[in-house]
């Protein structure tokens, strides 16, 4: 008689409610067979992960793979993806030299995925500046998890400001779709002239970017974005939030009848101001690093339940894009996907807070609002067996480590204690990272099409 089960994995099983000490994952085929506690049943492969902490897979909601490199950055980020326990990425389309605004662009990315992706994607899509809300619709058939929308302006093509209008018009026809909404969330007015003024009075050193980037550029445009939402119906989510504030809004706007959610990256839950003078380019990302007094508030915030979930927001730039002395010049990005298991258990367990909230902030709640739980971003009989396991120890981060093209191996974590690693990632059923390895190969990835609205 065959085993029951192709594969069981012993461990202490992390769920978004509790931990099953001395528990198993039973695998048949991709999915999840069984999950329990106790004596594990027959399978044909035993893996004993004992004392070790088995995840359901990280969803990044947030991250840009292509914003450098185009379509080719794909491969090496979801390399990056697959050694930080990150299992499913759902990738922004601000991408070079086009961003994705209609369907055949969308298949066009997909196809890439298919061929070069090292982990399961999700995708994003976005309208042109001008002309392009027509192309909505199409784009939520063709499967992808969410829009993105910008209120400022990093490049006239690739990454537009859409005026009140033309937002206006695409959030009536965003809400039509179901699919929610997220918006790069800083007042173009307002940084415009604070740089200029910054640049006139001769000061480009690196808090400068903090200063010219103050936290009302973003309450502003969080209030604009929520008050579109309200007058439409639409879903808006604040891409990211460095502060406690936008949850707060996002918050009052639910409270008045909108749907209005806010995510935290990992850094504003870590990083302040003088990470910022410390790291200079290397900790230059959007909105910027904010003063310390704000990382209590953020992780108030998000035990009080106001955060959506936590993403990584990685957007690798070349180290030479990072190193001029002029902060205005060094492109705004951090990397952070190979990283991001480690430092979320870091950061909790320095809290003293359980790795089930890194089971319900990295990867079930991203899930949900892409649409793609149950499948993704759950432990659960059915489920797509994803899975990162964590090993605790004393560890440190080593950029030297990152598992991406050589000129992207840097991180503003380079050297932080850790108190896990990743000693494995498992996609679909299969290994692919072995705590020292890369054992998917490109195209071991698949588009993950959002399948709930
Ligand atoms: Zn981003």
């Amino acid at each position: 008689m065959s085993a029951p089960f192709d594969r069981v994995i012993l461990g202490d099983v992390v769920t978004t409610d509790t931990i099953l000490r001395r528990g198993y994952v039973a695998v048949r085929g991709e999915t999840i067979a069984a999950i329990g506690q106790g004596e594990p049943p027959p399978a044909a492969e035993t893996v004993d992960h004992s004392g070790r902490l088995i995840l359901p897979g990280l969803v990044d909601g947030h991250m840009h793979t292509s914003s450098a490199l185009g379509w080719p950055g794909i491969e090496g980020a979801t390399r990056s993806a697959a050694a930080g326990g990150v299992t499913t990425c759902c990738d922004m389309p601000y991408d070079v030299p086009l961003p994705v605004t209609d369907a055949g662009k969308l298949a066009d990315k997909i196809g890439w995925v298919t061929r070069t992706a090292h982990v399961d994607m999700a995708l994003y899509g976005t309208i042109t500046k001008q002309g392009g809300v027509g192309a909505i619709p199409e784009l939520a058939a063709a499967g992808i998890s969410a829009f993105k929308l910008s209120t400022y302006e990093y490049d006239a093509v690739r990454f537009p400001r859409i005026d009140h209008q033309t937002m206006r018009d695409a959030f009536a026809a965003i809400a039509k779709t179901g699919l929610p909404v997220a918006i790069h969330n800083e007042d173009q007015e307002l940084v415009e002239q604070l740089t200029a003024e910054a640049r006139a009075a001769g000061r480009t050193d690196p808090i400068m970017h903090a200063r010219t980037r103050p936290p009302l550029a973003e309450s502003m445009a969080d209030l604009e974005i929520f008050e579109l939402g309200l007058a439409t119906g639409a879903h808006v989510h604040i891409a990211h939030s460095s502060i406690a504030r936008g949850f707060d809004i996002a918050a009052a706007f639910r409270a008045m009848g909108g749907q209005a959610t806010g995510e935290a990256c990992i850094h504003y839950l870590c990083m302040t101001e003088d990470d910022l003078v410390r790291l200079a380019g290397k900790g230059k990302c959007n909105p910027p690093f904010r003063a310390a007094a704000e990382i209590p508030r953020m992780w108030e915030a998000l035990l009080a339940d106001r955060v959506a979930y936590v993403s990584t927001d990685h957007a690798p730039w070349p180290l030479a894009r990072k190193t001029d002395p002029d902060i205005f010049a060094c492109g705004a990005g951090l990397t952070g996907m190979q990283s991001f298991a480690p430092l979320m258990y870091t950061l909790l367990d320095e809290r003293g807070l359980s790795p089930t909230l890194m089971a319900t902030y990295c990867a079930e709640r991203t899930a949900k609002l892409h649409g793609l739980w149950p499948r993704k971003g759950a432990l659960r009989v059915g489920s797509d067996c994803d899975l990162t396991v964590l090993e605790r120890g004393d560890f440190v981060f080593d950029e030297a480590a990152i598992v991406d093209r050589e000129e992207l191996r840097w991180s503003p974590y380079h050297g932080r204690r850790m108190r896990a690693r990743v000693v494995s990632t498992v996609l679909r059923g299969r290994e692919i990272w072995d705590g020292t390895r890369v054992l998917a190969t490109p195209g071991s990835g698949r588009f993950v099409a959002r399948s709930s609205g």
